[in-house]
């Protein structure tokens, strides 16, 4: 079976000629169907001009280039603006952060959520709704019968989230990207986003593309990981090996910025320095003004993304000595 999402070869720049800036560079990822990829950085790294690449939304001033970039068996490449526009929402979908004003605040949950079916599957009204109903049940909204004619503002962030999860998965995609999806949200209802998203990718079978700043988010549910530093992927693997041996000084440096259990009350370690803007990318290993093991290697030379051990794979020129450290 093809994986859901193949990306090989990503690069987006924004601008052309002098101020050309290239946010995105060469990224590859896969996403195999019914699991949950996360993909981690601080805001700034290029993971959503990535998302939105791949979705194929796409500012304009922006190009896109990829050596390969499949939707299952579909070549996104070469799929023409009106074959993307209706893959979207079809067979991949992109939730966000803001749930309240991705939603339409003069429909009812039920009209928006049916008018997917009545459009895309020629669905009467009668089974439209009653298909509406069952996903709000789907996505753990109780009293869905009732609530299915309520507007979005009669229902809490946590809901609303619920509810565009419920509007991305209506059509069954192979894909869903979620930027950010439970960040506005309180600990409790990010657990509660997460659990769901985890849930639906079993039942669906869909792939998930999960985009967060947030390792404890990644803890939770990612099946695999992809660290991206300055628009590239630094660092990929199994999560839980990622997590517990970082074979990346980024990623080390971001597990020891999450507070640790116990830790609660005391000041959180952030990583010192913040990442460069596209147009002031380090020479050398891009990571290396705020990399506590840089040498001077480091300075001259781009560490190349390479096998670290069997699946996993790390850009730094010192991950070597990293294999033996656990991260706490
Ligand atoms: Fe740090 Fe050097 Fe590794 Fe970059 S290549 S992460 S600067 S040790
Ligand atoms: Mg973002």
């Amino acid at each position: 079976v093809e994986p859901a999402l193949t990306v090989r070869g990503l690069s987006v720049d924004f601008g052309s000629g002098e101020s050309r800036l290239r946010a995105v560079r060469e990224v590859d990822l896969i996403v195999q169907r019914g699991e949950l990829v996360a993909l981690l950085g601080e805001s700034g790294s290029g993971k959503s001009v990535t998302a939105r690449a791949v979705m194929g939304l796409t500012a304009p001033g922006q190009t896109v280039r990829a050596s390969e970039m499949r939707l299952g068996g579909t070549d996104l490449l070469r799929a023409s603006a009106r074959a993307r526009r209706s893959l979207r929402g079809q067979r991949m979908s992109l939730v966000m952060q803001d749930a309240l004003s991705a939603l339409n605040p003069v429909l009812s949950i039920g009209d928006q959520l049916g008018e997917l079916f009545r459009v895309h599957e020629h669905s009467s009204r009668r089974s439209a709704r009653r298909r509406a109903v069952e996903l709000l049940s789907a996505v753990g909204i109780s009293d869905p019968d009732r609530r299915v004619d309520e507007y979005p503002h009669q229902f809490s962030g946590g809901m609303r989230q619920r509810i565009l999860i419920a509007m991305a998965i209506a059509l069954q995609p192979d894909l869903l990207i979620a930027d950010e999806p439970t960040t506005a949200l309180d600990v409790t209802v990010q657990a509660q986003i997460l659990e769901l998203l985890d849930r639906l990718r079993v039942e669906f079978g869909m792939g998930v593309l999960l985009i967060t700043h947030d390792l404890g988010v990644v803890s939770e549910v990612a099946d695999r990981l992809a660290v991206m530093y300055a628009g590239r992927i630094v660092e990929t693997g199994p999560a839980a090996e990622v997590l517990d041996r970082p074979r990346h000084p980024y990623t080390q440096a971001l597990l020891r910025s999450v507070p640790q259990a116990g830790d609660r009350g005391r000041e959180l370690l952030t990583i010192p320095g913040s990442p460069p803007s596209p147009a002031q990318v380090p020479v050398g290993c891009a990571f290396h003004p705020r990399c506590t093991m840089a040498i001077e290697r480091c300075r001259q030379e781009r560490p190349l993304l390479a096998d670290s051990e069997p699946g996993r794979t790390s850009a730094c020129h010192r991950s070597e000595e990293l294999a033996d450290v656990a991260a706490h």
